[in-house]
Formats: structure tokens, C-alpha cells, sequence
């Protein structure tokens, strides 16, 4: 008994001591407003994209996916305590995509629920949670990474939803990568991946150019906002087999302790506008129902206020859409 309450003890008190937690009253989600302060700023993420809300952006072209296809640049991917965490050698470049300045690969990570039934995605696309969410996390290339943490825009996040699809192939690339898990029972395990899979060889199935941005935050504190968020509309559809690892091999602390599940942040509110590129859908062409410099976006809106706020601007939406545009392509540059 007293091996089992030590126990209990330990494991949260490591989880406390370090800093945050996805489980607990006093180091989870909630918590982290109060900790670390910039968790409460106005531009956060992750959001609720509502597609009938975002602003439509001819800016927003094709990307350019520099060594993204050459195996060698993933390395190792390692146990972080909070996710799973893909290593990479410098030299995967991303611009195009409406982006102002040029940004460099530094790591990808995922976010999942519990189980293969339950939704553990961080943004949401109209209300609904895809089952796990892939973050490619890139940084300017004229910045160190601890110059990028406090310049607006100084990091760049791909977001690809993942959606679990009964009755398809196993994809070669994910299956190469997500074998690994099993070994990355605890924090700080890791495992070489051997030149077997390449960046584009797990995102190549999405539409690249189908895509929203928002200026947002880090999703784990300290929330800093200087993300430039691309959220792609179509997932990534893995077989179930591909999947289950993460459920069940990952620990928090320890094999043997709390499996390491749910770890996403809830959606926040964040005043930014959300843009959508030509060629991603908006849902009901109704125009614009907010100022893009003002105003709520995020999970705090029900489809009830939503009517009531588009009710009275659905006629003069297209007239806005003009007039806005350019407000708010400013308001997205760096500063
Ligand atoms: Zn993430």
C-alpha cells in the first residue's frame, strides 16, 4: 500500500514540478493562464476555424517545399514527455504560401486523444476535432531559434489534420514511421530512423494549396504568439493499425505510469482574422461577419450567435470583403 501511494505521489509531483501538464487540475490547460501569463494574450492557439468566417486571400499561393523529399533530414524521432518529436538536419526549407520570409524545418510533433474512436486534434475546422493533428514547426532562417521565440512570426507551423480511415492501405511512409513508437515507451527514449522516410513522403497526399492563416501562438507554454499558422483542409487519412500505437506504447514519465493521451490544448479565443487561400473552401459564401482587426474568433462562438451575427451584414458581406482585404493583408505583416 505504501508502494502504491509513493507511487501516486511521485508521479505528480514530477509532472507539477516540471512546469506543465495535459491531466491535472494544477498543471493543466486551465492552469497555464496563471503560470505563464503570455498563456492569456489575445493571439492564441489553437482556434475553432469556421470556414464561413475566413476572408479569402489571392496571396495565398503554392508553397515552396525545398528538400522536403530527401530522406536523409529526419533523423531520430524521441520521447518528450508531452509528445512524440521528429529530429531533423538543418536545410528543409518552406517559403510561397503567402509567407514573408523564409523559414527553416527545426522539428514535427503530433497531438492525439485516447483511444482510436475519441478526437484529439488541437484546431478544430467548423466545430468538429479531427483524431490527431501533425505539426511541422519551422523558424525564420535569419534567426536562432531563442530570436525566433520572441519575434512575431519568427516560427511557422504546417498543421495537417489525421483522420482514421477503416479499409485502407497501410501507408509505406507512416508505417515506417509510426513502427518506432513501440520504442518510445518513456520520456526520452528514442530511435534512429535510418534515412527510411522523408517529410513530403507523410504529407503528400493533402492538396497543399487548400489551406487558412492566422497569426497565433505555441500551443504549450509559453504560449508565445509569434506563429504563423497554416491549418491544410484536407487531412491525412491513416488505417487504424497505424494509429494505435500511439494509444498504447506511450507513457508520461515511465513505463508502467499514465499513458501519455489527450495531449492537446483546448481551442482559445484569439481577435486575429483567418484567411483562407483561393482554393480552400468557405462553407456558405455569406462574406465577412466580423471586422478582420477585431471582434472573437474561437470556440466561444456557438452557431447560434453566429446567425445572429451574420443576419444583418449577409447582403453588404461581398462589399466588406473588398474594403478588408487589404486591412487585413497588413495586419498580418511581421513588426
Ligand atoms: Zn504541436
Amino acid at each position: 500500500m505504501l508502494f502504491v501511494l509513493l507511487g501516486l505521489g511521485l508521479s505528480q509531483v514530477e509532472s507539477a514540478t516540471d512546469g506543465f501538464c495535459y491531466y491535472q487540475t494544477s498543471c493543466g490547460p486551465t492552469s497555464w493562464p496563471v503560470t505563464y501569463p503570455t498563456c492569456q494574450g489575445t493571439e492564441q492557439s489553437p482556434i475553432n476555424i469556421q470556414k464561413n468566417r475566413t476572408i479569402r486571400d489571392e496571396h495565398l499561393g503554392e508553397f515552396k517545399f525545398h528538400q522536403y523529399d530527401n530522406r536523409q533530414f529526419l533523423t531520430q524521432i524521441k520521447h518528450t514527455k508531452m509528445s512524440v518529436k521528429v529530429r531533423v538536419k538543418p536545410g528543409m526549407e518552406l517559403s510561397g504560401g503567402g509567407l514573408r520570409a523564409v523559414y527553416l524545418v527545426s522539428q514535427f510533433h503530433l497531438h492525439w486523444g485516447q483511444n482510436i474512436s475519441a478526437q484529439g486534434s488541437e484546431h478544430m475546422l467548423d466545430g468538429k476535432r479531427a483524431s490527431m493533428e501533425l505539426h511541422i514547426v519551422h523558424r525564420q532562417t535569419n534567426l536562432t531559434l531563442e530570436e525566433a521565440f520572441k519575434h512575431r512570426q519568427g516560427l511557422a507551423v504546417l498543421a495537417f489534420f489525421i483522420e482514421i480511415e477503416s479499409g485502407i492501405a497501410e501507408d509505406p511512409a507512416w508505417r515506417n514511421l509510426t513502427r518506432t513508437i513501440k520504442y518510445l515507451k518513456e520520456d526520452g527514449d528514442h530511435y534512429d530512423l535510418n534515412e527510411t522516410v522523408s517529410l513530403m513522403d507523410l504529407i503528400n497526399t493533402v492538396n497543399h494549396t487548400k489551406y487558412y492563416r492566422y497569426n497565433g501562438s505555441l500551443t504549450t507554454p509559453e504560449c508565445n504568439e509569434v506563429v504563423v499558422w497554416t491549418v491544410f483542409e484536407e487531412p491525412i487519412h491513416l488505417n487504424a493499425s497505424l494509429v494505435e500505437c500511439f494509444f498504447e506504447y506511450l507513457h508520461v514519465n515511465h513505463a508502467g505510469g499514465d499513458k501519455l493521451v489527450n495531449n492537446f490544448r483546448p481551442v482559445q479565443s484569439n481577435g486575429n482574422p483567418v484567411l483562407s487561400s483561393p482554393a480552400a473552401s468557405r462553407g456558405a459564401d455569406i462574406g465577412p461577419t466580423r471586422s478582420p482587426a477585431g471582434g472573437t474568433h474561437g470556440g466561444d462562438s456557438t452557431p447560434q450567435q453566429l446567425m445572429v451575427t451574420t443576419s444583418g451584414s449577409a447582403r453588404r458581406g461581398p462589399l466588406f470583403l473588398v474594403l478588408l482585404l487589404p486591412l487585413a493583408g497588413l495586419f498580418l505583416r511581421p513588426v
